[in-house]
């Protein structure tokens, strides 16, 4: 099934037919982002149009996180603010969607009654049956655990070089930290077809990149039927990696997140030997401690995690690492989070996102009685950030003066001298753009960039002829 992302005059034409304007804010994570597309996709095929702002649209949808409580409050005070502005216009409709709103369902309604339709992330595709039923009069909420049809929707990508592209919806993991299994559902895998389709899509609407999007991507297939000769897995994600490889104009595949329990040397392999597979590893390992591993439940140790990282330096020496590290995980003693701090130094990543652990619903460790205190949490995650940003700088010296591949993806927001795009090793790298001004045949295009500055988490530099 091949679909067209809308084109300007399509837009112009909807606009001149909208049925109003829509206004969609993401909160969280990749999977979240690329969930929106795809809610602005059916929006728009419904007839709305995108508003200019958030408080001039006739319809407001947030697409909420849980992750951490601070995702959580910043949702409400968003809220705050158009339920006042429904008191005003009742013709206004609010959407509430995503992790947030599958955790809370109706006790959300109860908490703030101006919210029309309520829906959790297996019902991105269903959006525009749901609002049918808002618009016959009724209060809507869609957060039973459902079978996500393939993806019928034509996403409205941000990007017009880069397209997320879910392969994975779901985590059967148990990380007792976790909300996203109890907000997510189950595991569920897209056919390698559909995704193959997707993709094909996009490199014919010149898109030349592909992020392949899962929670624990390494799980990718686990549900899906067909078994090999020797009884192993028909489909993973390895083999999705080889079978999507010669899709013609993609110059650049990427995947996260993936899970140190399940990534396999043979998929080592297939990113070594794969020339479009970027050479950027995201693998979270959350504590350097193997006791708070097993309180965390996630199934492996640190010798397992530090032998991952040696097999892809032997392959890929210069790739880049990253990974996500949570502190003052409850009953975690200094020295614990001491070896957290040896990892990061030993490992040398290019970049860790850190968080303090934050106790969430439905999740064992959120009723544990060996809780940090806040001011301990505060002091570890404040250390564990200079250390990140002291060890990514260090690494990140490796660039200066290398001619290293960048596409570009478009000007600098911040800075409009200057062109921004990534490296094969997804750092961010801001380029001069050319004396003579001319730079948009540039975009969308891979350039040899000279890089002349390497900071902790970007670069600089400029064309390389
Ligand atoms: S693998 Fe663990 S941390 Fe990741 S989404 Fe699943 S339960 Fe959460």
């Amino acid at each position: 099934m091949l679909t067209k992302p809308i084109q300007e005059e399509e837009k112009q034409s909807q606009k001149d037919s909208t049925i109003g304007s829509y206004w969609i804010t993401t909160f969280g994570c990749q999977m979240n982002k690329a969930d929106s597309e795809r809610m602005a996709g059916t929006l728009e095929k419904i007839g709305y149009s995108r508003a200019v702002d958030e408080f001039k649209a006739d319809l407001v949808l947030y697409n909420t996180c849980t992750i951490r409580d601070s995702a959580q409050q910043k949702v409400y005070s968003f809220l705050g603010k158009q339920v006042k502005r429904k008191h005003n216009s009742p013709k206004l409709k609010l959407v509430v969607a995503g992790c947030l709103a599958q955790q809370e369902g109706e006790s959300l309604l109860r908490r703030v009654p101006e919210i029309d339709l309520i829906m959790g992330p297996q019902h991105v595709n269903n959006l525009e049956n749901l609002l049918s039923r808002v618009d016959s009069g009724n209060q809507v909420v869609a957060t039973e655990e459902t079978f996500i049809s393939e993806d019928i929707t034509n996403a409205r990508r941000d990007s017009s070089i880069c397209g997320w592209v879910n392969v994975i919806y779901g985590c059967n993991e148990r990380c007792s930290y976790c909300v996203v299994p109890s907000v997510r559902g189950k595991e569920q895998s897209r056919y390698p077809y559909a995704i193959k389709n997707e993709i094909k899509t996009l490199a014919h609407n010149n898109f030349k990149e592909v992020t392949l999007l899962g929670q624990n991507i390494d799980a990718y297939g686990r549900d899906l039927p067909g078994l090999k000769k020797d009884g192993t897995k028909e489909n993973t994600l390895t083999d999705l990696l080889y079978f999507i490889h010669d899709v013609e104009g993609i110059r650049r595949i990427r995947f996260a997140t993936s899970h140190p329990r399940y990534f396999s040397k043979r998929l080592i392999k297939a990113c070594y030997e794969l020339d479009k597979v970027c050479e950027h590893f995201h693998i979270p390992f959350q504590s350097g401690n193997d006791e708070i591993l097993r309180s965390m439940a996630r199934g492996y140790s640190i010798n397992k995690y530090k032998k991952i990282i040696e097999n892809i330096r032997l392959l890929m020496p210069n790739a880049s690492i990253t990974a996500d590290a949570i502190v003052a995980f409850p009953g975690e003693t200094d020295q614990q989070y001491r070896d957290t701090l040896k990892l990061i130094t030993e490992i040398g990543f290019d970049q860790v996102m850190t968080a303090a652990y934050s106790p969430r619903p439905n999740t064992p460790a959120a009723i544990w009685d060996n809780q940090i205190p806040e001011e301990v949490k505060k002091e570890r995650l404040k250390e564990i950030n200079e250390l990140v940003d002291k060890t990514a700088r260090k690494r990140n010296q490796r660039y200066l003066n290398n001619i290293e591949s960048v596409l570009i993806e478009g000007l600098n927001p911040k800075n409009t001298s200057q062109m921004m795009g990534r490296t094969r090793t997804n750092r961010l790298t801001f380029v001069d753009i050319p004396k003579n001004n001319e730079f948009n045949y540039l975009i969308g295009e891979e350039h040899n960039i000279k890089i002349t500055e390497a900071r902790s988490f970007s670069l600089s530099g400029q064309i390389y002829n």
